[in-house]
């Protein structure tokens, strides 16, 4: 079976306070970038932070960790534009990546479209209410159409998110307008806990995806569950030839103590190997996903 693309989500907006090795600053995510890449993660995801958790979203950030990680690995970054936390017009949500693009040094190798918009509210299962009541997460198709002209111009991969069905059809209507190259790469976000957002994770949330897939289109897919243990799903997910997407910025995975994110890395790998999928080096992800060389403004 082919090589299977492993990506660490080290961080997100998760707390510390189920695990401790959730990584904020720079230096904590340049160290895990590392440990990941050498238990054999290709891609890793990360979130801009404050030393007490809050959302960064200044390009220095960004800057110094890209240029940490570039140091030590050749992992290919996936940088965010901020999620819900940068509720700024399209061009303010990509003015990181356009800074991160002035050096090879801090270029990253993806920039990200979540195709459609959707509530992300986070909903309060003990309680059955919610505990926020105004996060819309908001993605135009202007704003969408912006972002693929800016990750075209930098030969940058697109890096596409579908919550559900409607953002995959969105896909594939990008796709008829050649908005969306071949082949694309689509992560389903499955969720779970606190976050009704996507798909359940579960074999049907996941199922539900796959089956909407456009049949005539190149598409290879990955998948998150945000706020869940995609550990559940990971075996299926290997059998049926996706690529897998994991961490600590998703969910604590406390079933193991307070595992680091290249623990988590680790299990991924010797699960994929097990059943017949050695990892995607960094060089193999680029293949497989046709990736170009980056264009940086010198
Ligand atoms: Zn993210």
């Amino acid at each position: 079976m082919d090589k299977i693309i492993i990506e660490a989500r080290v961080n997100e907006l998760a707390p510390r306070d189920e695990n401790k090795n959730v990584p904020f600053l720079p230096s904590e995510i340049v160290r895990d970038a590392k440990a990941c890449f050498d238990e054999g993660a290709s891609i890793l995801h990360y979130h801009g932070r404050s030393a007490d958790g809050t959302p960064e979203h200044a390009a220095e950030f960004y800057l110094e960790t890209n240029a940490g990680i570039r140091d030590l690995c050749p992992i290919l970054i996936h940088p965010t534009l901020g999620y819900v936390a940068h509720d700024a017009d399209a061009m303010g949500r990509f003015a990181a990546v356009e800074e991160m693009m002035k050096h090879p040094s801090t270029a990253p190798d993806f920039a990200p479209m979540d195709v459609g918009s959707v509530n992300v509210d986070w909903w309060n299962p003990s309680d059955n209410s919610y505990d926020t009541t105004n996060l819309i997460y908001k993605n135009s198709t202007e704003t969408l159409m912006h972002f693929a002209d800016r990750i075209k111009h930098h030969g940058l991969k697109q890096y596409l998110v579908s919550w559900n069905v409607s953002f995959t059809r969105q896909i594939e209507a990008f796709m008829k307008m050649g908005v969306i190259p071949e082949p694309a790469y689509v992560c389903f976000c499955l969720t779970d806990g606190i976050m009704l957002a996507g798909h359940p994770g579960t074999p049907e949330g996941l199922d539900a995806h796959t089956v909407f897939l456009p049949k005539d289109r190149n598409i290879i897919w990955t998948v998150v569950n945000y706020k869940g243990n995609l550990l559940l799903l990971t075996e299926k997910i290997i059998k049926q030839g996706g690529h897998i997407s994991i961490g600590l910025g998703d969910y604590p995975y406390t079933e193991f103590g307070e595992p680091t994110n290249a623990e988590i890395i680790a299990k991924v790998v010797e699960q994929a190997r097990a059943l017949g999928r050695e990892p995607a080096t960094v060089e193999e992800t680029r293949q497989i996903l046709q990736m170009g060389e980056v264009r940086v403004a010198a």
